[in-house]
């Protein structure tokens, strides 16, 4: 499906579109903790989140191939992501989101020359009017995860993660339909298979652990977590076999200890990053393998400053 050569592709693709992402780390952290933690910072990434790397190899290569207008469903980075590299490439997009969306993340879409929609609350209803959209227009749909060049271009934030560390005992990446973690882990098991990759997802968005446990994709029916980049109902049927594959664990964190790990980064990194961020630093807190040298990938900072006080522990 997709290996460490479809992410090397995709790193050239979209070397000029995203950024290399810093990694950083606290002492006052790690001395609490008893391990050493480190984050790869994608909330610092072009439009906050990592999901500019899947959207940009998608895009560009389908607009190699003559594509003149791409469409996307998204409740925002997702969106925010495919506005943001049409634009750069000099094409159109149509960015159907849901009728609840973020303030922070309708502007950027806009910002980015990007025509919105609005259609429903869930994502099949948005999946729906996307592709009606394409079908009248000859867009081509751009998938949120479920597609091989887009789990590629996610997987490129694992290629710097383990060409930036020496020594790395284990990866926490947060899970909503899977495509982070599917790039990422192909990329850290192929480059070097004694890496743990852990999967963390909030306990009451937990469609990827039962689906695991149960050996087949489980639908959960959506979820009200505040880690909202992570609402998704099913696993993928392209991510869920490479996270059987690849992917050691799964843990499962509550909100409050979403909102602490939120808190605490705000407070020791001087940094804002939003729940779904939030969500791996969770994880990592809540296993904490003593004396081990591990890295949580902070996904996002898009939060609206409005919702900021209600996150705060
Ligand atoms: C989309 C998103 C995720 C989840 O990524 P998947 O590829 O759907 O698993 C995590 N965090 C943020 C900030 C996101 O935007």
């Amino acid at each position: 499906m997709i290996d460490l050569n479809l992410i090397r592709e995709a790193r050239e693709r979209i070397a000029r579109s995203v950024k290399k992402t810093p990694i950083m780390t606290s002492e006052t952290i790690s001395k609490d903790l008893g391990n050493d933690l480190f984050f790869k910072c994608e909330h610092l990434q072009k439009t906050g989140a990592f999901k500019i790397r899947g959207a940009s190899n998608k895009v560009i290569y389908e607009a190699n191939r003559n594509t003149k207008h791409v469409i996307a469903a998204s409740s925002g980075n997702h969106g925010q992501a495919v506005a943001y590299i049409a634009n750069q490439i000099g094409i159109s997009s149509t960015i159907v989101v849901p009728e609840d969306a973020a303030t922070c993340k309708k502007d950027a879409i806009k910002a980015y020359n990007g025509n919105i929609e609005f259609c429903g609350t869930t994502s099949e209803e948005r999946i729906e009017r996307a592709k009606q959209i394409c079908e009248d227009g000859n867009g081509v749909f751009i998938p949120p995860y479920d597609d091989p060049l887009i789990m590629a271009g996610q997987g490129t934030a694992g290629l710097e993660i383990v060409e930036q560390m020496d020594g790395i005992d284990e990866v926490y990446v947060p899970i909503g339909g899977g495509g982070l973690i599917s790039g990422i882990a192909t990329a850290i098991k192929e480059s070097n298979p004694s890496i743990r990759v852990i999967g963390v997802e909030p306990a009451i968005a937990n469609d990827t652990y039962l689906s695991l446990k149960e050996g087949k994709r489980i639908n959960i029916g959506g979820s009200s977590t505040i880690a909202d980049g992570l609402r998704t109902s099913i696993p993928g049927e392209l991510t869920f076999p490479i996270v059987q594959q690849y992917v050691d664990d799964i843990v499962l964190v509550d909100e409050e200890s979403i909102k602490q790990a939120f808190t605490y980064v705000l407070a020791r990194m001087k940094q804002l990053i939003e729940p779904s961020g939030a969500v791996s630093v969770a994880g990592a807190m809540k296993r904490n393998p003593e004396g081990k040298r591990i890295v949580a990938l902070i996904s996002g900072g898009n939060v609206d400053t409005e919702v900021i006080p209600s996150l705060l522990k």
